[in-house]
């Protein structure tokens, strides 16, 4: 659930700075990359959906897989707590599939997860620019059955030789054993969420765009769907806003999915509160707060989602008053009180108290019409 970018605009304050060595390989990977990507086929993007364009990508499912894997053997989960904390996603589709490899599968996986594990298992998939630009790359050759150009031209990725040939040994492993069940999973998951994108993405798009005072992109964002994402279950780069959501991840099943989808594609557009944030500490002379804009995106996306996602009860017209314009009811199937995400998996607990209780004293009347957006974050701040 948070954002990372490439680009002049990844440089922000709460991110940390590209080493040399890192400015090094984007400028190779930058060289070396094709202007264009092969054109994509609709059979790997599911339209026509509002807002979002969700994709299932062979290359990118299977650089998490590797990832993860690889991440699991630098970091095993009883191992001690140095690192990273090892991702809590559900292992069980690895698993199946790992008694099923050949001795050359079992070879030509492991020598492609030792390659993950020596030079990206250490490495953050949403802060590293290295893993974000790979990532935004494998996306953009879906369709490839191979990333070298040996057998297509226009499907040479321009990924580093060692990195193409650690992908290119793994694929037809995972091609044989996991892609057809996480594939599968990834479209269960697009088409269990599309309904509610169908028939409220508009709304809630132009309502968020509306309460951060921007504009919501015209373009649709695209949502890559992996078995596997980052520790967080999803994460979303910028420049181009892109998000990456794992379809196995309990924390992104059922309706918790569509908040997940707008938390994420707000980090692409909260830029507004971020800047109000930092000029009115700046006035104040206060130390910029870590994360109260993360928190508030958390608590926007939560409030404005909550009443599409509970069953009306009383007169249904304050349901449609609280999320404008056009929000139809939630549906008769839904029973019971919807817990938005910050609630339900704890994080106000964990450290961002305070920030609730700001949110909820000074940033609720303004998403009640009863406050102006600065007059929100000049309170907020000055009440820190
Ligand atoms: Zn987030």
């Amino acid at each position: 659930m948070c954002r990372g970018g490439v680009g002049a605009t990844i440089v922000r304050f709460n991110m940390r700075p590209a080493s040399t060595r890192t400015l090094f390989l984007l400028l190779s990977l930058a060289l070396l990359t094709p202007l264009t990507a092969p054109a994509q086929q609709s059979s790997s993007a599911y339209g026509p959906l509002p807002v979002f364009e969700f994709h299932s990508g062979f290359w990118i499912n299977l650089h998490h897989a590797l990832y993860y894997e690889a991440r699991l053997r630098e970091f095993p989960p009883n191992a001690s707590q140095k690192g990273n904390p090892v991702p809590q996603v559900k292992l069980k589709l690895m698993k199946d599939a790992a008694t099923a490899l050949s001795p050359a599968e079992r070879i030509a996986w492991d020598n492609s997860v030792a390659y993950y594990a020596a030079n990206y298992a250490n490495k953050d998939l949403l802060f590293n620019n290295e893993l974000i630009l790979i990532k935004n790359q494998l996306a953009d050759f879906e369709d490839c059955d191979e990333l070298s150009g040996a057998q297509k031209k226009t499907c040479d990725a321009g990924l580093a030789p060692k990195l193409t040939q650690a992908l290119d040994a793994a694929a037809p492993v995972y091609r044989a054993h996991l892609w057809a069940d996480q594939d599968r999973a990834n479209r269960r998951w697009v088409a269990a969420v599309a309904p509610l994108v169908e028939e409220q993405g508009v709304g809630i798009s132009q309502r968020l765009a509306d309460i951060y005072q921007t504009k919501w992109p015209k373009e649709k964002i695209r949502v890559d769907v992996s078995a596997y994402a980052n520790p967080s279950g999803a994460y979303t780069t910028i420049d181009p806003l892109r998000v990456t959501i794992s379809s196995t991840d309990a924390r992104n099943q059922g309706d918790e999915a569509f908040e997940v989808l707008f938390h994420e594609a707000s980090h692409g557009i909260a830029e507004p509160v971020e800047s109000a944030i930092i000029r009115e500490c700046r006035q104040r002379d206060k130390a910029i707060p870590r994360d109260l804009w993360h928190a508030l995106i958390f608590y926007t996306t939560g409030e404005v989602i909550r009443p599409l996602l509970t069953p009306a009860e009383g007169d249904p017209q304050d349901q449609e008053d609280a999320v404008k314009p056009n929000i139809n009811r939630p549906p008769a199937s839904r029973k019971e009180t919807y817990i938005p995400y910050a609630i339900r998996e704890g994080l106000y607990e964990r450290g961002w108290k305070d920030y609730l209780q700001l949110l909820t004293r000074f940033w609720q009347p303004y998403l009640d019409n009863k406050s102006t957006f600065d007059d929100a974050i000049a309170r907020m701040v000055s009440a820190l």
